[in-house]
């Protein structure tokens, strides 16, 4: 086996792509510099599949086909960092670090060693539109099983503030929820705000509905089942005076089950129908509900995990640790499923270096303006505020009874070093020591509360 290495201009791929940062669908010029990269690195690059998603085949030996899917997207976010390479376009920024994984993901031509020594045959997956949960769908539609052969294995991998730089984190067996998205829609004339009894209200009833949908977990599902239920948008666009005319609620529900997701989608159409024709509030045909996008759970097949876990500790200066199934959701579900092919998704922590796995506060957290670096602009406060999580729950560490009580996060806000993130993911360079033996201890779950596993894989062969 080779030792991997990274080239000295990495760190400044990562830094130009996180500085021009394109939305689902729009990601041309990323497509464009990545496809320049990759030729420039040997890789046969195919561009055009699923609008900007592109692969790039490395095919230099009879090794087992590895396929690595990075995504290309980011977040309509406006950037709130001092950071030198913060994004340069108003209201768009890289804060889910897909840029990072799609540098990273150039990285997987290191996996076979310097050039002229590779032993295996690499496809890089770079697939757009991940935030809406469409990329990977539309890629598959656009014949992207068609286009490489089948990968023996399937990897992808998502920076995570939950984990300390040095980390990473998987889990064997079911690693991320599915996640179904949908859109209520209702019209009515409207009116004047001055005669309220002329017509129905639509914000009343936008207000209503998402009441009671905030009910169908604590309500409808059984306690033992993991599921939310939430709006993250509400829209009801008018002028003072004047009731909204049209009105749309979004709604995302993330579950681990069948059975869960189909007696919410069941629950959230009764709630429907009962609001759409409560008194006074009665709209007909003119209410709508659209299932915009539906993403399955994604599935780590155990014994690659385990290997992959083995492998990394092996290979980085860095400690693979088991931890429990998030109620997050990626859309390389879909590819794997398209595939057949087993599959890993792991987490690369790039929280404070030395701290502990488990939620942080916002601010100290991707998704978030500041990310990165984690070093807001001046005008921000220097430390997180937030209540945060010190550690896991205080049932999944020996250590913390404390854990159980939010408290000032306190984190500092210092920058984390992009250029440590970068190499940490493709390179063995000099890196922080690994923790200690005694804090992965400290993390590892007792038996009963290990992930449940929805589709035995076979066991590892010899
Ligand atoms: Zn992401």
């Amino acid at each position: 086996m080779t030792d991997l290495w990274l080239p000295h201009w990495a760190p400044a791929l990562y830094e130009s792509l996180h500085r021009t940062p394109e939305l689902g669908f729009q990601e041309h010029r990323m497509a464009k510099t990545l496809a320049e990269v990759l030729s420039r690195e040997g890789f046969a690059v195919t561009r055009g599949i699923g609008g900007t998603g592109l692969v790039a085949v490395l095919d230099p030996g009879p090794g087992p086909v590895v396929a690595v899917r990075a995504e290309l997207d980011a977040l309509p976010l406006q950037k709130h960092t001092e950071a030198a390479f913060a994004s340069e376009v108003e209201g768009v920024m890289h804060a889910c670090g897909h840029d990072l994984h799609c540098g990273a993901g150039r990285g997987g031509r290191t996996a076979g060693g310097p050039p002229g020594t590779a032993e295996r045959h690499i496809i890089l997956i770079l697939q757009p539109a991940e935030e809406t949960g469409s990329g990977a769908a539309r890629m598959i539609e656009d014949g992207l099983v068609e286009a490489i052969p089948r990968p023996d294995v399937l990897l992808s991998q998502h920076v995570s503030a939950m984990a300390p730089v040095g980390v990473l984190a998987s889990t064997p067996g079911t690693a991320l929820a599915a996640a179904d998205t949908l859109t209520v829609t209702a019209h009515a004339p409207g009116g004047h705000t001055s005669s309220p009894n002329s017509g129905p209200d639509l914000v009343l009833f936008a207000a209503n509905l998402t009441q009671r949908l905030h009910t169908v977990v604590s309500r409808d599902v059984p306690p033992f089942e993991q599921a939310v239920v939430s709006v993250p948008a509400l829209e009801a666009p008018s002028a003072p005076g004047l009731r909204a005319p049209g009105v749309s609620v979004r709604v995302n529900i993330r579950t681990f089950e069948e059975r869960v997701q189909a007696q919410i989608l069941d629950r959230i159409d009764s709630i429907l129908r009962a609001e759409a024709t409560a008194p006074g509030l009665a709209f007909g045909k003119d209410v709508r509900l659209t299932h915009d996008s539906r993403v399955p759970r994604v599935e780590n097949t155990p014994w690659v995990r385990d290997r992959l876990a083995a492998l990394h500790e092996k290979r980085l200066p860095v400690r693979h640790l088991t931890v429990p199934p998030a109620l997050a959701s990626d859309d390389v579900s879909l590819l794997a499923q398209a595939f057949k092919s087993p599959a890993v998704y792991w987490f690369v922590g790039s929280g404070e270096p030395g701290g502990r796995l488990g939620p942080v506060g916002p601010a100290c957290a991707t998704l978030t303006p500041t990310f990165p670096t984690g070093r807001p602009s001046p005008s921000r406060p220097p430390r997180c505020e937030r209540p945060c999580w010190p550690g896991w729950p205080a049932t999944w560490t020996p250590t913390a009874p404390h854990a159980r009580k939010p408290k000032r996060c306190g984190r500092s806000l210092r920058a984390y070093s992009t250029r440590r993130l970068t190499l940490i993911l493709h390179s063995n360079h000099r890196l922080d020591p690994k923790p200690s033996d005694t804090d992965a201890k400290l993390h590892a779950l007792p038996p009963h509360l290990m992930p449940k596993t929805h589709n035995p894989s076979p066991t590892m062969p010899p």
